[in-house]
């Protein structure tokens, strides 16, 4: 297992809290994410890892911490400003738009195209096709990196389950993002397309300086994909480290165990 590549930090998530009522469901939750890398977040069911999610892209509001990304706060922005930053996550494909063709569902991602505006396509047509022309190169170009060339044409709605997770992530890398939240890429994926799906995040690290944070509970995928992997517990961080490290922490163990019983 190579190491993390250690870059600057991309992420910082300072003493999060996040309060449902009475319950916190982030307790004050720190840790840094390494530009760069592929980052684990794993930790018994209801640990608060989705909550989490929800908190650093702007979903939710925090009750109190900070979270910055690229060393500004972005704590407190709305979804759309954070997603603009850079800062991507997946999304189902919205019913309307399984209706569409792959490829229209890549290059209808908002992300400052300008053929949003009839106005300005009625005023600048030349331009206008200019950037349209642009985004489907990149979409074609996504496309090819994430295996789905020969699906290009085909109907969002028929792909498999799997192709739809990379369409998923597609979407998502579109407006090239430096950071890709995925929230258990894994569920309900087949072990074949799973490698697929590992292999394309590995080769978007390499390629292109994505860097990932995952929430995935298949500990052999995590184990092989992520490093460092950091294991939330109770709304806490309770370790970081390498796959190895954490997986013979017995701290880790017991969160395990005891949020299984
Ligand atoms: P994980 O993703 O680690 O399984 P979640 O973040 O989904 O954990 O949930 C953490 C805790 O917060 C759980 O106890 C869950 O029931 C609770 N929770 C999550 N979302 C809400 C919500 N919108 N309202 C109330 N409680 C919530
Ligand atoms: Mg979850």
């Amino acid at each position: 297992m190579e190491h993390a590549k250690g870059g600057a930090p991309i992420l910082e998530v300072d003493g999060v809290v996040k309060e449902f009522g009475g319950l916190r469901a982030v307790d004050g939750c720190s840790f840094t994410v390494e530009s760069g890398t592929i980052t684990g977040l794993i930790g018994p069911n209801g640990a608060g890892k989705s909550t989490l999610f929800n908190l650093i892209t702007g979903v939710l509001r925090a009750s109190a911490g900070r979270v910055c990304f690229n060393g500004r706060a972005i704590d407190g922005k709305p979804p759309h400003a954070i997603a603009r930053l850079g800062l991507a996550r997946t999304f189902q494909i919205p019913g309307e738009l399984t209706r569409m063709t792959t490829l229209e569902n890549l290059m209808l991602v908002p992300g400052g195209q300008g053929g949003e505006s009839l106005w300005r396509a009625w005023l600048l047509p030349r331009r206008v096709r200019a950037e349209e022309a642009r985004i489907r190169e990149r979409a074609l170009d996504l496309l090819e990196t994430l295996g789905l060339t020969l699906v290009r044409n085909e109907l969002a709605g028929n792909l498999s389950a799997g192709q739809k997770k990379l369409l998923e992530l597609g979407r998502a890398l579109m407006a090239g993002p430096a950071l890709v939240l995925l929230d258990e890429p894994g569920a309900g994926v087949n072990p074949t397309l799973m490698a697929t799906l590992t292999a394309r995040i590995r080769q978007l690290r390499e390629e292109r300086g994505v860097t990932f944070l995952i929430i995935e509970h298949d500990m052999e995928l995590v184990m092989g994909l992520c490093d460092p992997v950091i294991v939330m517990a109770n709304g806490k961080t309770l370790a970081q480290g390498t796959p190895a490290e954490v997986q013979a922490n017995p701290l880790v163990l017991e969160a395990y165990l005891g949020g299984a019983a």
